[in-house]
């Protein structure tokens, strides 16, 4: 799979490449963890098993809040669409994840239902 460095969030699989922020790469142990959670994507555009891989709490998560507090551009990751190469860029998982908040909060605070 190919590798592609960004300066922004911290790393996303499209169908032939895997985009990863270059500042990790000072972070072997992270990097590697990095990659390893993205190689265990599948290239389907929405799945099940993207999602709950995505929303499993990984043993790197502090590791990944740290570099993330230290590297304020990694915080695009959290973003539901992008901007890559000239194009919009749509990461579903986060799309539903934010959707989830949003509902809930709503449905929390008695805006909705
Ligand atoms: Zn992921």
């Amino acid at each position: 799979m190919e590798l592609r460095y960004t300066k922004w969030g911290l790393a996303n699989r499209f169908n032939k490449y895997i985009l990863v922020n270059k500042d990790l790469l000072e972070f072997p142990d992270l990097y590697s963890e990095v990659l390893k959670h993205e190689l265990a994507h599948t290239d389907k555009l929405f799945s099940a098993s993207d999602l709950k891989q995505d929303i499993k709490v990984d043993h790197f998560a502090w590791k990944i809040f740290w570099f993330s507090i230290t590297h304020p551009r990694a915080l695009v990751q959290l973003l539901p669409i992008w901007w890559y190469e000239g194009e919009f860029v749509f990461d579903l998982n986060m799309l539903f994840m934010w959707s989830f908040i949003v509902i809930g909060s709503l449905v929390y605070l008695r805006l909705l239902l």
